[in-house]
């Protein structure tokens, strides 16, 4: 997570190492004031249909509802009670995204909401990650003007018929790389150093990994190849869909659990410790692998973030996490993403006596 001096060039910190260096030791400051991180969502739709998504499950559609773009009342009731922590506080966030289970570029005002937060100077680091298919000239100049630290992009092929079969659009590998060149180019005309662009994909297992790499060394700031994962509380398994089959599926969970090298069950997850989500409706969540949203700890219209951050449903989803390492919750008990907890994260054997909630 990237300090304030460091924010000066932060535009020349990795994205793989913005979140590294000077990683909080939650064990000594848990609990925490304020969350590090909040995330917004924009937009709870997207524009792809990606095979291993959410978005193509049968039960996403069912439990996602209303699909909606969040309204300018729901972000600005977000940006001001990120004012009010950060009054009551004396701090601000580490980091700010615009991103949960939805393309962020569908929303027409993003770049409007990029600046509002900006002006409001509540976080000390913003982040956008977009499949940037609808990255226009206008929103990449804008993205340059209002200051953007990170702009993640998710590439899912770099190979047109894959492209295809994995997004369900006609969206094709030219059109992104294209949007994103843009991005590029306007930034070092400007002589701007944000937002660091990094570029990922994930394992093609194959050489479009290399292909994706030569595509994008010249466009992207970072190329990054992500070992993906499968997604907590359904029966529909992500890796098999992508990866076409349950032997290849197979392979990529044996290969992501080797690259995370933790057990599960000796291992909190920091979220509820660290993070919150404001979703498109309001309502607001734990962490970025609820999509069903069954860690709701409160709605953004009708308490404060603060107080929902000290509030009795976030205290008791963390006594929950600290005495059963997750396995209390059906969604936590089916979740791998603890194990990329680092170690400053660890939170095993932290007394639940230390925290508390405001009535
Ligand atoms: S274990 Fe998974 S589902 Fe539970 S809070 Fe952590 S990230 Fe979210």
């Amino acid at each position: 997570m990237v300090t304030e001096n460091e924010k000066k060039v932060v535009g020349e910190v990795p994205f793989s190492e913005a979140y590294i260096n000077n990683r909080v030791k939650l064990f000594d400051k848990v609990p925490l004031e304020m969350p590090l991180c909040v995330s917004i969502e924009p937009s709870n739709i997207c524009n792809f249909k990606c095979l291993m998504c959410w978005q193509s499950t049968e039960e996403f559609k069912k439990c996602a509802t209303p699909f909606m773009n969040m309204s300018m009342e729901v972000f600005e009731k977000t940006i001001a009670d990120l004012k009010e922590m950060k009054s009551k506080t004396g701090k601000r966030l580490k980091l700010l995204k615009f991103y949960f289970r939805g393309e962020p570029l569908l929303h027409s005002e993003i770049g409007n909401m990029l600046k509002i937060a900006q002006e409001a100077d509540i976080a000390e680091c913003t982040e956008v990650t977009t499949n940037a298919s609808l990255l226009t000239p206008d929103l990449a100049r804008t993205f340059v003007e209002y200051g953007l630290d990170y702009f993640r992009a998710s590439i899912y092929s770099v190979i047109p018929e894959n492209q295809k079969r994995i997004t369900q659009t006609s969206v094709t590998p030219e059109t992104v790389k294209n949007n994103i060149e843009y991005l590029r180019k306007y930034r070092d005309e400007k002589g701007a150093k944000k937002p660091f662009i990094c570029a990922k994909i994930m394992d093609s297992h194959g050489d479009e990994n290399n292909i994706f790499k030569k595509m994008y060394e010249n466009i992207a700031d970072e190329t990054l190849v992500d070992v993906p994962w499968d997604l907590a509380g359904t029966e529909e398994k992500a890796l098999d869909k992508l990866y076409g089959g349950t032997d290849e599926g197979e392979k990529a969970r044996k290969k992501y659990e080797d690259t995370q090298n933790k057990s599960k069950r000796n291992n909190v997850c920091r979220y509820p410790f660290t993070h919150c989500i404001v979703e498109a409706d309001g309502k607001v969540v734990i962490c970025c692998m609820d999509w069903p949203g069954m860690t709701n700890i409160g709605h953004i219209m009708e308490e404060s973030l603060y107080d929902i951050w000290h509030g009795k449903k976030l205290y008791d989803f963390r006594v929950m996490q600290l005495k059963t390492c997750g396995s209390g919750h059906p969604l936590c008990d089916d979740c791998a993403l603890p194990l990329q907890n680092k170690p400053e994260d660890e939170l095993y054997g932290f007394p639940v006596e230390k925290l508390s909630f405001k009535e």
